[in-house]
């Protein structure tokens, strides 16, 4: 080898310079090539090679319907055109924006809404331009496709919601994924994604938004596809049958519509099925979940917070309604019920009076019936005296308060509170005073319509628990509660006479056996000068002063144990008595769902 280079001294040499010369000319090429598919235009060669020219085209599954029990839609999808355009490059932006202006007729404003989406998204990433495309747009625009690759035409769904407000707190809407939602998951980042926001939409999110396909092509480096690899097709979203019937909840929404803030809540006895949901005032859901910012507007703020689903999130101190929990917990613990106490309209603690809502004459000695049925809060002072707020605490917490019941997404828990409660949150002790007070639901305690009505529905099926559910499902085992047979009777007639003798005699329907409880709480206490002055009625007090109006109960009471019971509750903000505007719109819930012809209208709305 050695004799071999040396015998040819000069020609490595020459071949050595020229493929040096070669090699560095190729070196150089390929540097001067890298630089550019590094640093070259936003990095457009760059992702396209380094990508190897392949995209992924999310595919949006069609979401699924919201259904009543009887198919009634609730919500829906309508079918619709709309333009994206892949976010262009710095020396195309101009161009495009100016194409669109012209096909689309974009006002100056919308032109510049445009420009700064695209200044700040991302290279090739997809922005909405416009929704519902109609057929001559979608032809003209096919056309200019074949020279602007940025323009992308696809098909995508509007939710819409039939029922709008009557059902509005409860489907609840859908809106575009926030910043923790898109980052969970890359198809979220779709502009045309939307998620469950709120109500049914929410709670059911998984089931109703099915799964997102996508489309796998091969792009040139203009970014025009060349060709599709990959075809997954999206699965539509299932639908939802809900328990709800639209008939009842437009009925109920009606019956409700006139006080500026109220709710209802109508639950099947045994099976839990939830028939009406009914929150007032509502809200249109299919402008929200369109994302028309005026209807938004109007929704944040409105002072009557429509967006706050009563029935599930309004949160109210539960007045007399709640001495179905003190009496079970004196019938749990032994109270005769026969024992007579005198009411002379009100009780003394130390300097205090604590007065009974008849306090100018008193109800005079009665037993539990009695004053069940007359809503005599000395004599529930008494039996709280002697009971002590852990036993009653513990009956509420039983039946079901201080807790949510899980139905529906952004449901409150309400208030069941205790001594370590009191200690922990006013860094007070507990009194008996607190104690007297929430023996009549009033005090530290609060609870939703939704939690009323579910109590009501223990009580109708005889003590044993009846889950809440807004979906046909197989029925639970049956579980007891664990109070006395005996105990849940008493309560059963108690109540019973109530509706039929006692302060919520106005919920009784013509022709059936009713069971409830009324209930008036206070929202600003009531003066000794008002009482000297005899101002006890709230009515004729500034709206937001009078008293809350309550009504817990079922029907048909009596009759066939095994039967289909509906157990309701009805809150009416201000509403004032009870026994008279509660207890009404009771009445009238309850002659619809037994089916029984409606009796005279009676109109208790109060003066707005
Ligand atoms: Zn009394």
């Amino acid at each position: 080898m050695r004799e071999g280079t040396h015998s040819t001294p000069y020609r490595p040499l020459r071949r050595f310079s020229g493929m040096v010369l070669f090699e560095i000319c190729v070196f150089a090429f390929l540097l001067t090539r890298l630089a550019f598919l590094q640093f070259g235009e936003e990095g457009r060669y760059d992702l396209l090679s380094r990508k190897n020219c392949i995209r992924f085209i999310p595919v949006l599954p069609r979401r699924g319907d919201i259904l009543d029990r009887n198919g009634a839609v609730l919500a829906a999808n309508t079918a619709s055109y709309r333009l994206f355009i892949e976010n262009p490059l710095k020396t195309r932006r101009e161009e495009v924006l100016s194409l669109l202006q012209k096909e689309l007729s974009l006002s100056e404003a919308a032109t510049t809404k445009l420009r700064k989406e695209s200044l700040k998204r991302a290279y090739l990433s997809l922005i909405l331009v416009q929704d519902n495309l109609s057929w001559e747009q979608v032809s003209r625009l096919s056309l200019l496709q074949t020279h602007c690759s940025e323009l992308h035409i696809t098909m995508g769904y509007t939710r819409s919601y039939p029922y709008e407000e009557i059902f509005g707190s409860v489907t609840g809407y859908i809106g575009a994924p926030d910043a923790q939602e898109e980052s969970s998951e890359p198809f979220h980042k779709h502009p045309d994604h939307r998620l469950g926001k709120a109500g049914l939409e929410k709670t059911f999110d998984e089931t109703l938004q099915g799964a997102m396909g996508f489309r796998k092509v091969e792009v040139n480096a203009t970014g025009s596809t060349v060709r599709q690899l990959e075809f997954s097709r999206a699965v539509q979203g299932s639908p939802l049958k809900t328990t709800l019937d639209a008939k009842l909840q437009a009925f109920a929404y009606h019956l409700l519509k006139p006080y500026k803030a109220a709710a209802c809540v109508v639950i099947e006895v045994p099976s839990g099925a939830v028939r009406c949901l009914v929150s007032v005032p509502s809200y249109a859901p299919t402008a929200l979940s369109n994302g028309e910012s005026q209807a938004w507007k109007a929704a944040l703020q409105d002072p009557m917070h429509p967006l706050l689903s009563r029935a599930i999130a309004g949160q109210y101190p539960p007045a007399s309604v709640f001495k179905v929990v003190t009496m079970l917990a004196a019938l749990e613990n032994g109270l005769s019920p026969q024992e007579k106490v005198t009411c002379s309209g009100y009780w003394e603690l130390g300097n205090h009076r604590f007065h009974c809502w008849k306090s100018v004459s008193g109800h005079g000695p009665l037993n539990l019936l009695e004053a069940t049925c007359q809503s005599c809060d000395v004599y529930f002072f008494s039996l709280a005296r002697r009971l002590g707020i852990t036993p009653i605490a513990s009956v509420a917490r039983t039946l079901g308060l201080g807790e949510a019941t899980g139905l529906l997404y952004g449901e409150k828990e309400g208030l069941v509170p205790s001594r370590a409660w009191k200690l922990l949150r006013r860094r007070q002790a507990w009194s008996l005073a607190d104690t007297i007070l929430v023996s009549i639901g009033q005090g530290p305690i609060l609870v939703t319509p939704l939690q009323l009505a579910v109590l009501a529905a223990h009580i109708a099926h005889h003590g044993k628990r009846v889950h809440p559910t807004l979906v046909e499902a197989p029925l639970p085992l049956e579980e007891d509660l664990g109070f006395r047979p005996e105990s849940i009777v008493y309560l059963q007639n108690a109540l019973t006479e109530v509706c039929t003798t006692g302060t919520g005699r106005r919920a009784r329907p013509a022709g059936a056996l009713v069971a409830g409880k009324t209930g008036t709480a206070q929202v600003r206490r009531i003066s000794e000068q008002d009482r000297v002055l005899g101002k006890l009625d709230t009515a004729d007090r500034a709206w937001e002063e009078r008293d809350h109006s309550l009504f817990l109960g079922y029907a048909p009471a009596g009759g066939d144990p095994s039967g289909t019971r509906y157990a309701i509750s009805v809150v009416i903000e201000h509403g004032g008595k009870g026994g008279v505007t509660a207890a009404t719109v009771a009445r009238q819930l309850f002659e619809a769902l037994l089916e029984l012809p409606p009796q005279e209208q009676e109109s208790y709305a109060p003066a707005l």
